[in-house]
């Protein structure tokens, strides 16, 4: 025994009684000097004694007129089991220490590793918004030079119609919502089209009844009766295209499909409101396969040929509404934004209401 409690077995002869080989403790098995400076537990020496008489299991002798109770305690051996005790909890709170450390550092590596994962994901959105938008852009590009380009009106292609003809179908005016709120085949769309500051149109829009309602309401309570500012960029080209976005209005639409609208096609009337959502389509992405990150909205400018359908139906284009405005100042100031340089089109901000 050299006093650093190493060796488990060496301390094992001290703390256990060599009778019934249990530890000592402080209640029944306190360890007891026998006379003989032998030590047995209490519970061993009670069942040993006999009329007040001890014989000690290990070397013989006897002792006469002495209880039990009264034989002192082994105050080593006790102090051998406190420290004994002692060392087992440092030893056993010092590897649970390390465990925890162990499983905390590897909780940190983790996290670490999906902050890189969300930053990836985060760029390669931010990139994709890019090219979109650089895509629409192009878009509105090869539609304006194809307009240019169009050869003059045949027998075969419907023949331009001048922007001024009023539009033959009548919408009946909005009826005043009872409730004070947004109401679905009811309420209205007010677009307003600012160029630097300045309101140059108001467009008001009866939303189709074919549009996904989910969105439709959403957008409707968004901007009830208070309009929105829309960060938007309006792509001009034969059609104007406006990007939306709102900080406050994430567009969602449950089990999302597209109900394809041909587009702007030779047939489309003048006054049609089409729609591209974008889904969110990013690997890994804590978004739901249905939400929606992205919105522009379509106003054709004037029915053009055949040319431009081929342009615009790769785009998963909708039909949002049908333009009510009997007046066709809305058309002019569309007409005059499409005909924009794209360093022009940045002084065009918009507005969202719904009434
Ligand atoms: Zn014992
Ligand atoms: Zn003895």
């Amino acid at each position: 025994m050299d006093g650093t409690l190493d060796d488990a077995s060496d301390t094992e002869h001290f703390v256990n009684c060599g009778v019934c080989f249990c530890e000592f403790d402080e209640e029944n098995r306190k360890p007891k000097f026998l006379l003989c400076a032998h030590t047995v537990c209490f519970n061993c020496l009670q069942k040993i004694c006999l009329k007040d008489m001890i014989s000690c299991p290990f070397c013989r002798k006897n002792f006469v007129d002495v209880t039990v109770t009264s034989l002192p305690n082994n105050l080593y051996a006790l102090h051998i089991i406190k420290l004994k005790k002692e060392k087992e909890t440092t030893a056993s709170s010092l590897d649970c220490r390390t465990r925890l450390a162990t499983a905390l550092e590897t909780r940190y590596d983790v996290q670490e590793q999906l902050d890189v994962v969300m930053k990836t994901i985060f760029e390669a959105g931010a990139q994709v918004k890019k090219l979109q938008v650089e895509n629409y852009l192009h878009i509105a590009e090869l539609m304006s030079a194809m307009k240019m380009n169009s050869p003059p009106a045949t027998a075969t292609v419907r023949p331009t119609v001048k922007p001024t003809v009023k539009p033959t179908y009548i919408f009946p005016s909005p009826t005043p919502t009872a409730n004070n709120k947004f109401v679905l085949g009811e309420s209205i769309f007010i677009l307003r089209l600012f160029q630097s500051g300045a309101l140059k149109c108001e467009i008001r829009i009866r939303p189709a009844p074919t549009f996904h309602p989910e969105f439709l309401q959403h957008l409707g309570k968004f901007c009830y009766k208070s309009p929105k500012d829309f960060i938007t960029t309006a792509h001009a080209g034969v059609f104007a295209l406006f990007s939306m976005s709102h900080l406050l209005f994430h567009p969602v639409v449950p089990n999302y499909t597209s109900n394809p609208w041909p587009g702007i096609t030779p047939n489309a009337a003048p006054g049609e409101v089409g729609i591209i959502l974008n889904k969110s389509s990013l690997p890994g992405s804590t978004l739901s396969s249905s939400a929606i990150t992205s919105w522009s909205l379509i106003l054709s400018v004037s029915p053009v040929n055949h040319q431009h359908k081929n342009v615009i139906s790769p785009l998963p284009v909708e039909m949002f509404g049908h333009v009510m405005n009997t007046s066709d100042s809305p058309n002019e100031v569309v007409m005059e934004l499409s005909k924009s340089k794209k360093s022009e089109v940045i002084n065009y901000t918009i507005s969202l209401e719904s009434q």
